[in-house]
């Protein structure tokens, strides 16, 4: 089906992910690579911040293959941290700065981080956890104190605010300042001798079905590939040209490819945003005149719903890619409408670095389908009991090989050996294929909640619910919600003879969890459902919900 501009197979450059941003570099000096805020950056003055970043954390004992965490939102640090990291022969282990002391120690852990950047406001966070990871040393930033990106201008700002003031004196060897390391670096980096089909670029934690989160391997291979066939399937983009509106967080791996990555591999200018407000991003829509926004469906729904949409010139956006749920078809019409520009559907995961198919963003587009496999990706349906190969329309369980698919999951050779299969990787998704090679998703097949764009994983919550004292049973499960796609709704059996209030609990989880895992509604019960084994039948919470909305 593939319209004659798109190849179907592309010959990939065997490079580190971080030689994009130096292409780019020499291509482009000049143009801007960064909008935050008011300000600009130049693709020159951002390659000479990530060196002086990249020297430094050689300077601090980096070795090749050490993990060092980022726990930013989107930001120019976010940008310099994660390509100097890499420069530096690091591996990035993102981590969502909503993150709870106990999420936060977790992933610390489990990925071996000897280091982290993160914001002035989560340093008490993260020196509260530093005791019990292999943390040696935390670099830290305030969004503010960075706003005048050129070097030359960090400083008086630094002065100003007094920023030292933010850090404790005892902390002083180890704790690190962001802006005095772009400002005092030589930038003199040590070349790492890259293999990028073996080496890692990152970690990218994903629940998958087992509850706690696994740091999924990516190598520089698999994200430069993805990037590569971003460019195929948009290949009306302009290098040096475009501007990309970077509203989805780098912390995850769909804004972190679609939009971070894939911008600095075309030369475009990012215009970053550290947090979704719809009024925000229509004002900066309508001002910066972006051509490119990948986003996911409640963003869309979210801007096309603002009382004063109509007050916005959004005509010069020309593409949008929206993932990670499904998207109405009144949403895409409507962005269509008042932009002027494609939106279309497309799948992935962390696992697939994440992009396996979209919709053709100028050709034949399929309504409620995810689309077709992208170049050299090559995706079936496999029968979920026996494991054959389905037929078409046969709902089944998706599989996808290419080369942007996962080395494994770290540390947990069972689970990797559990989702692949002769070389195809099971993703989990149930879903079918028509007869003209379009893909369809059905259900997830694992319990995995979508609210609101957010990942949510239910026995992570559960196990914080089975924690408390008054707790004998509980369940969570996503029930459908019109506005977040899916909402969280807890399902407890307390205690015979307690009596805590829903006020209470929600009181608790806000001190365990990262707010958008709370959940939003508590549901008492004498008892739950169950399989004869005693396995509570959380999907049968979930159709009870679906029947009270069909009723409705
Ligand atoms: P993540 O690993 O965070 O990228 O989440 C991947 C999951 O998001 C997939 O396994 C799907 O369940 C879901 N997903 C991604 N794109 C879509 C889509 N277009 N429609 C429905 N579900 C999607």
């Amino acid at each position: 089906h593939y319209p004659e501009e798109i190849p179907t197979s592309i010959s990939y450059d065997e490079k580190p992910l971080y030689a994009y941003l130096q292409d780019s570099a020499a291509k482009y000096e000049k143009k801007k690579a960064l909008h935050f805020l008011g300000k600009e950056l130049t693709y020159g003055e951002l390659y000479e911040q990530v060196c002086s970043f990249a020297s430094y954390l050689q300077g601090l004992g980096l070795e090749k293959g050490d993990r060092v965490a980022i726990m930013l939102p989107n930001t120019p640090q976010s940008v310099i941290s994660y390509y100097g990291v890499l420069l530096a022969g690091g591996i990035v282990v993102q981590t969502n700065p909503l993150y709870m002391e106990r999420e936060l120690e977790y992933q610390l852990k489990d990925s071996g981080a000897r280091m982290i950047v993160c914001l002035d406001i989560l340093y008490p966070k993260v020196t509260n956890v530093k005791g019990k990871t292999d943390l040696e040393h935390v670099i830290v930033t305030g969004i503010k104190d960075y706003l005048p990106f050129p070097k030359n201008m960090i400083y008086p700002m630094i002065q100003k605010r007094q920023y030292k003031m933010v850090v404790h004196p005892e902390h002083g060897g180890d704790t690190h300042l962001f802006e005095s390391i772009i400002l005092e670096s030589d930038g003199d980096v040590t070349p790492v001798d890259i293999d990028s089909k073996e080496d890692l670029a990152l970690l990218q934690y994903t629940g998958g079905t087992t509850g706690y989160p696994k740091g999924v391997m990516l190598t520089h291979f698999n994200l430069v590939a993805n990037a590569q066939m971003s460019l195929a399937w948009l290949y009306k983009s302009k290098e040096g040209e475009e501007s990309i509106l970077a509203i989805l967080p780098f912390f995850h791996v769909y804004g972190m490819t679609a939009v971070m990555n894939y911008s600095i591999s075309i030369g475009a200018k990012m215009i970053l945003l550290p947090k979704f407000e719809a009024k925000d991003v229509l004002k900066t829509i309508h001002k910066e005149k972006p051509t490119l926004f990948p986003g996911a469906p409640t963003i869309y729904i979210a801007l096309l719903n603002h009382p004063s949409l109509s007050k916005y010139d959004l005509s010069s956006i020309e593409a949008c890619i929206s993932g990670s749920a499904p998207l109405p078809a009144e949403v895409q019409e409507q962005f269509e409408q008042v932009t002027n520009g494609k939106l279309v559907e497309g799948y992935g995961l962390t696992e697939t670095s994440p992009i396996t198919h979209s919709n053709f963003v100028w050709g034949t587009r399929v309504g409620g389908s995810i689309g077709v496999p992208w170049p050299d990706t090559d995706s079936t349906i496999f029968r979920t009991d026996t494991l054959e190969q389905a037929d078409v329309d046969e709902i089944g369980e998706i599989a996808v090989k290419g080369p942007q698919v996962m080395k494994g999951y770290w540390n947990r050779p069972e689970e990797t050996a559990n989702v692949m299969k002769d070389g195809w990787f099971l993703t989990g998704d149930l879903g079918y294929m028509d007869e003209r090679g379009y893909f369809y998703i059905v259900d997830r097949k694992k319990d995995m909640i979508i609210a609101g764009g957010f990942n949510i994983y239910p026995r992570e919550i559960e196990e914080v619910l089975y924690e408390h004292e008054s707790i004998q049973e509980a369940v969570v499960a996503g029930i459908p919600d019109p506005y977040r796609g899916e909402t969280v709704k807890a399902y407890i059996v307390l205690k015979q003879g307690s009596n805590v209030t829903e006020e209470e609990l929600n009181e608790y989880c806000r001190k365990h969890l990262a707010a958008y895992k709370v959940p939003r509604m508590y549901e008492f019960r004498e008892e739950l459902p169950k399989t004869a084994v005693g396995k509570i039948l959380r999907r049968a919470l979930v159709d009870e919900e679906k029947k009270k909305v069909e009723e409705h």
